[in-house]
């Protein structure tokens, strides 16, 4: 058996020998075979694959070698494999381990076919009878499987499907984020890694968009589809990602329904003073309204609920990558934006052609890059509204992101009056489950906390004083999460998910014209004096209107009312006993901004 490593000889051609240089093959010199019949009809005729026996089963999906009935070997690949380094290498493989070379040495086959005979699904013996319904029922059998998987994230309402490839393992890794959390189901337990990846490749053959005429386990990939769930249009966006390992592919579950209500900000979580400070600053013309949070934090729903507040009587355009949510009355575009030359002229097209529409308001789906920065610093300079998102740890780094190298947006540009409206950084964390919250002194009993271990009964007592001291809420409000679940919110074999119900944002809003530290902070490239300026918010005026109350704070006052587990704040933030040691550092000043008590 050859041990060769068909892995290597990815970088380019290597300097090769005499010989080495003869086995080189003209791609133009392969001979395609389009479908089943025309496999049955070949000459010398097909047996069956011999990957295994070359160790080539991995690449399978590309590159197969097949013995012949005349006992030499043929090389079955995709058209754009069939003169790779790869084939080179596999060619000289043949003729080491003492097989004669078929005449002609190469064919073309598609992706299906080739699968098929790779996987030993097609060999003589199935040639015989009915060869192109057998590959049929193969390719359906894996976009079933395919599907199934797809179907069940979406009824049990997963944000994203991860199948990870373990290359050298049997089998693979299914997983789902549910309510925020990455889990296994029993159900895909033991996947077997072949029929993954093979099932992988039958599913990139229906990508829109996407970068690769197949799957490759060895290059990033991105792209999207929809699938039909339950009459239901899902979009699937596809990120995968080379791993050491093999390729871990990130499916994003979106719902495209234009029926579809989206959730109001109220509804998402958002408080009544948040949404009131929301609402305000998008009555003024111009300006950017710029959502950050981690990725999954549900900072696109946000933005789509709000885009979709907008009265009819303004032009809304959007620019994304892809289109998440559709929005009514907006004018949707999805620009797919890889690394491809023709992606990056196709997005610089779009913008020139946005910029003469007339529009008032613009959804800029994210700023990532110094593409996307430009574009920010052109609509954002031309007057328009533009709500767009960023990746940020806090609502006062937002500009620090948008002014790093990376994105390169100018600290005076995003400095001056009125260019940042409002700064929003969210998060989602578990609602608790209502039927089956404990009390939070119920934390004392070891025995019905076998998770959360770490803590002695007097550190649970110590850590709730903690917070009492630090937000003032009185204890008896809060609740925890019960790991046993009941009968509303328990699913079968997720006992991951017992106890929770949901998820909700906390979240922070800054409204960067009413700090002038702030933005002398940004201007001057110092967040130290920004962060400075900020005391930390103090329940006591729990009713009144408040520029300095981060997300962390928002989530300790749900907590308080028995919404969300005080546990799960230090797991999404950081530790109470971390925050206070936070807060003796910081300064004592007056709030940035005179506190207005609402009135009601
Ligand atoms: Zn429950």
């Amino acid at each position: 058996m050859a041990t060769f490593s068909v892995w290597r000889g990815r970088g380019g051609r290597s300097v090769g020998t005499r010989s080495d240089i003869a086995l080189r093959f003209d791609a133009a010199q392969a001979v395609v075979i389009s479908s089943a019949e025309e496999l049955a009809a070949m000459s010398p005729g097909f047996l069956h694959s011999v990957s295994k026996q070359f160790n080539v089963d991995l690449l399978a999906a590309r590159l197969c070698p097949v013995l012949l009935m005349d006992q030499s070997v043929a090389i079955f690949a995709l058209a754009e494999h069939v003169g790779s380094d790869q084939a080179d290498e596999l060619a000289r493989q043949i003729i080491k381990s003492g097989y004669a070379p078929a005449n002609p040495a190469r064919y073309v086959l598609a992706a299906p076919l080739l699968l098929a005979i790779a996987r030993q699904q097609i060999t003589a013996q199935s040639l015989s009878s009915q060869p192109g319904v057998r590959l049929t029922q193969s390719k359906t059998a894996l976009a079933d499987a395919f599907q199934d998987l797809v179907e069940w994230g979406v009824r049990n309402g997963a944000s994203d499907l991860h199948l990870n490839v373990c290359l050298r393992e049997p089998v693979s890794q299914v997983k789902y984020s549910l309510s925020g959390r990455y889990v296994a189901p029993e159900r895909f337990r033991g996947m077997p890694t072949s029929m993954l990846v093979d099932m992988l490749s039958v599913a990139w053959m229906d990508i829109v968009g996407g970068n690769g005429a197949v799957f490759d386990p060895m290059l990033e990939q991105q792209g999207s589809m929809t699938r039909l769930v339950d009459g239901r249009d899902i979009m699937l966006r596809w990120a995968s990602l080379a791993s050491d390992n093999g390729p871990s592919v990130c499916l994003r579950l979106l719902e495209r329904e234009t029926s579809a209500r989206l959730p109001s900000l109220s509804e998402l979580g958002y408080l009544d003073d948040q949404v009131e400070l929301i609402k305000r600053v998008m009555l003024s013309e111009g300006g950017a309204v710029i959502f950050a949070g981690t990725v999954g934090s549900g900072k696109s729903t946000t933005l789509a609920s709000l885009i979709a507040g907008i009265p009819s009587h303004r032009k809304v355009i959007t620019i994304e990558d892809p289109v998440e949510y559709l929005i009514p009355h907006a004018i949707q575009n999805t620009v797919a934006r890889n690394l491809d030359v023709a992606a990056h002229q196709n997005y610089a097209a779009k913008l020139r052609a946005l910029k003469r529409s007339a529009m008032s308001d613009v959804l800029l789906g994210e700023i990532r890059d110094e593409e996307t920065g430009r574009a920010f610093m052109d609509l954002a300079g031309s007057g328009v509204n533009i709500y767009t998102t960023v990746h940020a740890a806090s609502a006062l780094l937002v500009p620090e992101r948008l002014a790093s190298d990376f994105i390169g947006v100018s600290r005076d540009f995003l400095a001056m009056p009125g260019l940042l409206k409002l700064l929003v950084f969210q998060a989602l964390l578990p609602v608790l489950c209502a039927d089956c919250a404990l009390p939070a002194h119920s934390l004392y009993d070891s025995s019905r906390h076998a998770g959360l271990g770490f803590r002695t009964e007097k550190q649970w007592r110590v850590w709730l004083g903690l917070i009492h001291e630090m937000f003032g809420y009185p204890i008896e409000g809060f609740r925890v999460r019960n790991l046993a679940g009941c009968a509303s919110c328990a699913r079968p074999h997720l006992a991951d998910l017992n106890g929770y119900a949901g998820r909700t944002v906390v979240a922070e809003a800054i409204e960067p014209e009413l700090w002038p530290e702030f933005l002398q902070g940004i201007r001057q490239g110092d967040m130290q004096a920004c962060l400075d300026s900020q005391s930390p918010w103090d329940p006591a005026y729990s009713n009144e209107m408040t520029v300095s109350r981060s997300a962390l704070d928002c989530a300790v006052l749900k907590a308080s009312q028995g919404l969300i587990d005080p546990c799960d704040i230090e797991l999404r933030f950081h530790a109470f006993e971390t925050e206070r040691r936070l807060r003796e550092l910081r300064p004592v000043r007056r709030p940035a901004v005179q506190r207005h008590r609402i009135v009601t």
